[in-house]
């Protein structure tokens, strides 16, 4: 989050600064906890795709400052570096590979977590059907782990884009979870496919031990827990629409909160200056080329 013109346009983004959140989606957990009280008695959380770090932000202050929890444990995990959270331990590591689940695991001294969540998002593309592909293989290998680490009666939030295959995912999770519910905070822009999905009860498939290995497939690994794309195929050929597991939608946040579609002229007006970023990026996509700039190797040809 930069000094911008955003400040003047997007409350939420405007407010992370103020309170000291490195991103607006600080807001989306807060939200989503509040709906669905996801920080009751947790004590180990794995903060998957986490950079810049405003969810571990949120966690560290609900458990170690509201539930004054000294014994929490909080792990995040992001391809990118992360600046230090307090009470967090960041691992700079890829959520696809199974090296991370067994660090994750040290870290917790082999105890399994009571809530993962993940708010990844791969770098895009522009290649429309590339970018949806990989948004939703990320999230199968969020899902991956998740069933790796998470203790039975456990919860999984993540975030999803209601893309063509969604109904697939949701079938998939009611088998592995006692409610999946999609929900829409209110800081996630309404004109975006956002949204995320709030998983509770774990329930983990009789019979199944779930391993991560470099060469198996998401699809293999959920095929091995009857739960595969093949499996569920065949389930919604059924005639029955009962046989088909769809997730409830639920808005959540204050109605009378902030729209974040919305321009604001009331609460932030042009005499407002752009406040500083709460967290310099680490390694931005752009540092390579601001360093080749400064050494004028930058040359248009
Ligand atoms: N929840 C974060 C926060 O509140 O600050 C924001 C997360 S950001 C929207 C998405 C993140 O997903 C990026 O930092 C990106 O590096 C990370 N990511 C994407 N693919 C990943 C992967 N395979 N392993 C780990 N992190 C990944």
């Amino acid at each position: 989050m930069g000094k911008s013109s955003k400040d003047k346009r997007d409350i939420y983004y405007r407010r992370a600064k103020e309170q000291g959140w490195r991103a607006r989606s600080a807001f989306k957990l807060l939200q989503l906890n509040d709906e669905f009280q996801l920080f009751n008695g947790v004590k180990r959380v794995v903060d998957l795709c986490a950079a810049p770090g405003s969810w571990s932000q949120v966690l560290s202050r609900e458990l170690y400052q509201n539930q004054n929890q000294k014994d929490a444990k909080i792990v995040a995990v992001d391809l990118q570096p992360m600046t230090p959270i307090e009470g967090v331990t960041t691992i700079q590591a890829d959520i696809t590979h199974p090296k991370t689940l067994q660090s994750i695991l040290e870290i917790f001294g082999g105890e399994p977590a009571d809530f993962v969540c993940s708010d990844g998002a791969p770098d895009v593309t522009g290649l429309h059907d590339l970018d949806e592909y990989i948004q939703a293989q990320l999230i199968l290998s969020a899902l991956q782990l998740t069933t790796c680490i998470l203790k039975p009666g456990g919860s999984f939030v993540a975030k999803i884009f209601r893309g063509r295959d969604i109904d697939l995912l949701y079938s998939q999770l009611g088998y592995l979870f006692d409610k999946v519910i999609c929900a829409k905070p209110r800081s996630s822009r309404g004109t975006s496919l956002e949204a995320f999905i709030v998983c509770l009860g774990y329930k983990p498939r009789s019979g199944w031990n779930p391993t991560l290995e470099l060469n198996k497939s998401t699809e293999e690994f959920f095929e091995d827990a009857n739960i595969g794309k093949s499996y569920n195929l065949q389930h919604f050929e059924l005639p029955d629409p009962e046989e088909r597991k769809i997730a409830k939608f639920i808005a959540c946040g204050d109605l009378n909160d902030g729209d974040s579609d919305a321009t604001y002229t009331i609460d932030i007006d042009s005499t407002v200056k752009g406040l500083d970023p709460v967290q310099m990026p680490t390694a931005p996509p752009y540092k390579k080329a601001l360093e080749m700039k400064r050494r004028g190797d930058l040359v248009r040809r």
